[in-house]
Protein backbone atom coordinates (compact mmCIF):
# COMPACT_ATOMS: atom_id res chain seq x y z
CA UNK A 1 0.00 0.00 0.00
CA UNK A 2 0.84 3.28 -0.51
CA UNK A 3 0.59 6.10 1.09
CA UNK A 4 -0.49 9.85 0.58
CA UNK A 5 0.99 11.03 3.85
CA UNK A 6 2.24 10.54 7.67
CA UNK A 7 1.46 13.01 10.05
CA UNK A 8 4.54 11.96 13.29
CA UNK A 9 2.74 13.33 16.37
CA UNK A 10 -0.95 13.15 17.39
CA UNK A 11 -2.21 13.25 20.62
CA UNK A 12 -5.96 13.69 19.29
CA UNK A 13 -6.86 11.88 16.86
CA UNK A 14 -6.37 7.88 18.71
CA UNK A 15 -8.30 8.60 22.32
CA UNK A 16 -6.14 7.76 25.34
CA UNK A 17 -2.78 7.31 23.01
CA UNK A 18 -0.16 9.39 21.32
CA UNK A 19 -0.13 8.40 18.10
CA UNK A 20 0.80 9.00 14.36
CA UNK A 21 -0.62 9.16 11.52
CA UNK A 22 -1.27 7.06 7.99
CA UNK A 23 -3.35 8.39 5.35
CA UNK A 24 -3.77 6.37 2.22
CA UNK A 25 -5.21 7.66 -0.78
CA UNK A 26 -8.49 7.19 -2.59
CA UNK A 27 -11.84 6.79 -1.68
CA UNK A 28 -15.63 4.79 -2.72
CA UNK A 29 -17.20 8.08 -2.09
CA UNK A 30 -17.50 11.63 -3.03
CA UNK A 31 -19.06 13.14 0.09
CA UNK A 32 -19.81 17.20 -0.92
CA UNK A 33 -18.56 18.53 1.78
CA UNK A 34 -15.01 16.69 1.88
CA UNK A 35 -12.10 18.64 3.07
CA UNK A 36 -9.18 16.42 1.28
CA UNK A 37 -10.31 16.26 -2.10
CA UNK A 38 -6.87 16.12 -3.66
CA UNK A 39 -6.91 12.86 -1.54
CA UNK A 40 -10.01 11.74 -3.37
CA UNK A 41 -10.22 12.33 -7.02
CA UNK A 42 -7.84 10.12 -9.16
CA UNK A 43 -7.49 13.58 -11.00
CA UNK A 44 -6.63 15.62 -8.42
CA UNK A 45 -4.51 12.41 -6.52
CA UNK A 46 -2.27 11.63 -10.25
CA UNK A 47 -1.04 15.18 -9.66
CA UNK A 48 0.32 14.40 -5.87
CA UNK A 49 1.50 10.88 -7.09
CA UNK A 50 5.14 11.08 -7.15
CA UNK A 51 5.21 12.52 -3.42
CA UNK A 52 3.70 9.32 -2.07
CA UNK A 53 4.93 7.19 0.49
CA UNK A 54 6.39 3.82 0.52
CA UNK A 55 5.42 1.21 2.88
CA UNK A 56 9.25 0.72 3.18
CA UNK A 57 9.59 4.01 4.51
CA UNK A 58 6.60 4.13 6.78
CA UNK A 59 7.96 1.23 8.73
CA UNK A 60 11.53 2.22 8.76
CA UNK A 61 9.64 5.63 10.47
CA UNK A 62 7.71 3.38 12.61
CA UNK A 63 10.50 1.16 13.98
CA UNK A 64 12.11 4.00 15.12
CA UNK A 65 9.30 5.00 16.97
CA UNK A 66 9.10 2.09 19.06
CA UNK A 67 8.51 2.99 22.82
CA UNK A 68 7.71 7.14 21.82
CA UNK A 69 4.48 6.46 20.39
CA UNK A 70 1.76 3.90 21.39
CA UNK A 71 -0.79 3.98 18.27
CA UNK A 72 -1.15 4.18 14.73
CA UNK A 73 -4.12 6.08 13.15
CA UNK A 74 -4.81 4.27 9.36
CA UNK A 75 -7.36 7.54 7.54
CA UNK A 76 -8.05 8.17 4.08
CA UNK A 77 -9.23 9.08 1.84
CA UNK A 78 -10.98 5.60 2.82
CA UNK A 79 -8.79 2.64 4.34
CA UNK A 80 -10.70 0.20 3.38
CA UNK A 81 -10.72 0.46 -0.60
CA UNK A 82 -7.12 -1.04 -0.41
CA UNK A 83 -7.00 -4.74 -0.42
CA UNK A 84 -3.56 -5.13 1.39
CA UNK A 85 -4.74 -3.09 4.34
CA UNK A 86 -5.58 -6.21 6.84
CA UNK A 87 -1.63 -6.88 6.00
CA UNK A 88 -0.50 -3.59 6.81
CA UNK A 89 -2.26 -3.11 9.66
CA UNK A 90 -0.88 -6.73 10.84
CA UNK A 91 2.64 -5.31 9.84
CA UNK A 92 2.15 -2.64 12.23
CA UNK A 93 0.75 -4.61 15.31
CA UNK A 94 3.77 -6.79 14.51
CA UNK A 95 5.52 -4.12 15.38
CA UNK A 96 3.60 -3.72 18.96
CA UNK A 97 1.54 -0.65 18.09
CA UNK A 98 -2.10 -0.41 18.79
CA UNK A 99 -4.39 0.25 15.55
CA UNK A 100 -7.05 2.30 14.77
CA UNK A 101 -9.04 2.57 11.69
CA UNK A 102 -10.81 5.68 10.51
CA UNK A 103 -13.53 4.28 7.78
CA UNK A 104 -16.54 5.32 5.96
CA UNK A 105 -18.29 2.44 6.63
CA UNK A 106 -19.66 1.38 2.74
CA UNK A 107 -17.99 -1.62 2.61
CA UNK A 108 -18.83 -3.95 5.56
CA UNK A 109 -16.65 -7.00 4.36
CA UNK A 110 -13.73 -5.25 4.57
CA UNK A 111 -14.21 -4.19 8.10
CA UNK A 112 -15.39 -7.46 8.95
CA UNK A 113 -11.98 -8.99 7.77
CA UNK A 114 -10.00 -7.04 10.04
CA UNK A 115 -12.11 -6.74 13.01
CA UNK A 116 -11.61 -11.31 12.49
CA UNK A 117 -8.49 -10.95 12.39
CA UNK A 118 -7.91 -8.93 15.42
CA UNK A 119 -6.25 -6.60 13.63
CA UNK A 120 -8.17 -3.50 14.52
CA UNK A 121 -8.10 -2.16 18.42
CA UNK A 122 -10.14 1.23 17.72
CA UNK A 123 -12.81 2.02 14.96
CA UNK A 124 -14.01 5.50 14.20
CA UNK A 125 -16.82 5.34 11.49
CA UNK A 126 -18.09 8.47 10.05
CA UNK A 127 -22.40 8.28 10.11
CA UNK A 128 -22.66 11.61 8.01
CA UNK A 129 -26.70 11.47 7.67
CA UNK A 130 -29.63 9.53 7.66
CA UNK A 131 -29.61 6.48 5.38
CA UNK A 132 -32.00 8.12 3.45
CA UNK A 133 -29.78 11.01 2.82
CA UNK A 134 -26.71 9.43 2.01
CA UNK A 135 -26.14 9.42 -1.55
CA UNK A 136 -27.42 13.28 -1.53
CA UNK A 137 -24.63 13.89 0.40
CA UNK A 138 -22.15 11.53 -0.24
CA UNK A 139 -22.71 10.41 -4.45
CA UNK A 140 -24.26 7.55 -5.58
CA UNK A 141 -21.75 4.79 -4.71
CA UNK A 142 -22.55 4.39 -1.25
CA UNK A 143 -24.78 1.75 -0.32
CA UNK A 144 -26.69 2.74 2.55
CA UNK A 145 -27.37 -0.88 3.59
CA UNK A 146 -23.94 -1.06 3.80
CA UNK A 147 -23.98 1.19 6.16
CA UNK A 148 -26.65 -0.28 8.51
CA UNK A 149 -24.29 -2.93 8.47
CA UNK A 150 -20.87 -1.39 9.45
CA UNK A 151 -22.80 -0.18 12.31
CA UNK A 152 -24.43 -3.40 13.59
CA UNK A 153 -21.05 -5.13 12.53
CA UNK A 154 -18.58 -2.35 15.03
CA UNK A 155 -21.21 -2.40 17.73
CA UNK A 156 -21.06 -6.52 17.66
CA UNK A 157 -17.29 -6.52 17.59
CA UNK A 158 -16.34 -5.69 20.82
CA UNK A 159 -13.92 -3.32 19.49
CA UNK A 160 -13.61 0.05 21.16
CA UNK A 161 -15.58 2.58 18.49
CA UNK A 162 -17.02 5.96 18.29
CA UNK A 163 -19.24 6.80 15.34
CA UNK A 164 -19.12 10.83 14.70
CA UNK A 165 -20.98 13.01 12.17
CA UNK A 166 -20.20 16.04 10.65
CA UNK A 167 -23.20 18.52 11.44
CA UNK A 168 -23.70 20.77 8.59
CA UNK A 169 -26.58 23.48 9.28
CA UNK A 170 -28.06 23.47 5.61
CA UNK A 171 -28.45 19.63 5.34
CA UNK A 172 -28.93 18.02 9.23
CA UNK A 173 -32.91 18.87 9.31
CA UNK A 174 -34.88 18.27 12.30
CA UNK A 175 -36.19 15.32 10.12
CA UNK A 176 -32.59 13.69 9.20
CA UNK A 177 -31.30 14.37 12.83
CA UNK A 178 -34.18 12.19 14.21
CA UNK A 179 -34.02 9.82 11.69
CA UNK A 180 -29.94 9.40 12.81
CA UNK A 181 -31.05 9.09 16.35
CA UNK A 182 -33.01 6.13 15.63
CA UNK A 183 -29.70 4.58 13.35
CA UNK A 184 -27.86 4.91 16.12
CA UNK A 185 -29.91 4.32 18.95
CA UNK A 186 -27.96 2.08 21.97
CA UNK A 187 -25.04 3.37 20.07
CA UNK A 188 -22.25 4.75 23.27
CA UNK A 189 -19.63 6.83 22.06
CA UNK A 190 -21.09 9.44 19.00
CA UNK A 191 -19.52 12.20 18.10
CA UNK A 192 -20.35 15.50 16.65
CA UNK A 193 -18.23 17.51 15.05
CA UNK A 194 -18.72 21.60 13.28
CA UNK A 195 -18.68 21.83 9.60
CA UNK A 196 -16.10 24.32 8.51
CA UNK A 197 -17.06 25.58 4.84
CA UNK A 198 -13.57 26.04 3.79
CA UNK A 199 -11.67 23.57 0.71
CA UNK A 200 -14.50 21.59 -0.02
CA UNK A 201 -14.70 18.90 -2.67
CA UNK A 202 -18.43 20.67 -3.88
CA UNK A 203 -17.37 24.38 -3.77
CA UNK A 204 -21.17 25.10 -3.46
CA UNK A 205 -20.60 23.81 0.29
CA UNK A 206 -18.16 26.63 0.66
CA UNK A 207 -21.36 28.52 1.05
CA UNK A 208 -22.74 26.36 3.69
CA UNK A 209 -22.58 26.78 7.63
CA UNK A 210 -21.64 25.04 10.84
CA UNK A 211 -24.26 24.74 14.15
CA UNK A 212 -23.17 27.15 17.01
CA UNK A 213 -21.90 25.86 20.09
CA UNK A 214 -25.09 25.55 21.86
CA UNK A 215 -27.50 24.44 19.13
CA UNK A 216 -24.66 21.53 18.82
CA UNK A 217 -25.07 20.72 22.57
CA UNK A 218 -28.88 20.60 22.76
CA UNK A 219 -28.54 18.06 19.01
CA UNK A 220 -26.20 15.94 21.52
CA UNK A 221 -28.28 15.53 24.18
CA UNK A 222 -30.90 13.86 22.10
CA UNK A 223 -28.12 10.96 20.88
CA UNK A 224 -26.45 8.47 23.42
CA UNK A 225 -27.24 6.72 25.99
CA UNK A 226 -28.62 8.04 29.48
CA UNK A 227 -26.11 9.65 31.57
CA UNK A 228 -23.89 9.00 28.58
CA UNK A 229 -25.10 11.96 25.20
CA UNK A 230 -22.92 12.44 22.78
CA UNK A 231 -19.85 14.59 22.97
CA UNK A 232 -18.87 17.65 20.57
CA UNK A 233 -15.22 17.72 18.88
CA UNK A 234 -14.97 21.64 17.85
S1 LIG B 1 -15.50 9.43 2.99
FE1 LIG B 1 -14.07 10.91 3.88
S2 LIG B 1 -12.35 11.03 2.43
FE2 LIG B 1 -14.06 10.03 1.36
S3 LIG B 1 -15.07 11.73 0.27
FE3 LIG B 1 -16.12 11.44 2.24
S4 LIG B 1 -15.11 12.89 3.67
FE4 LIG B 1 -13.76 12.66 1.85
Amino acid sequence: MKLSAIQKFTLLDYPGKVACIAFTPGCDLRCRFCHNPEFVLPERLCALAASFISEEHFFCFLAERRGLLEGVVVTGGEPTVWKDLPEFLAQIKALGFATKLDTNGNNPVALARVIDRGLVDYIAMDVKTSLADYPALVGSNVRPEHIRESIALIRASGVEYEFRTTLIREHHTEAVLEAMRELLSGATQIYFQTFRPEHTLDPAYAGFHGFSLTEMEVIAERFGSPGQPAGIRV
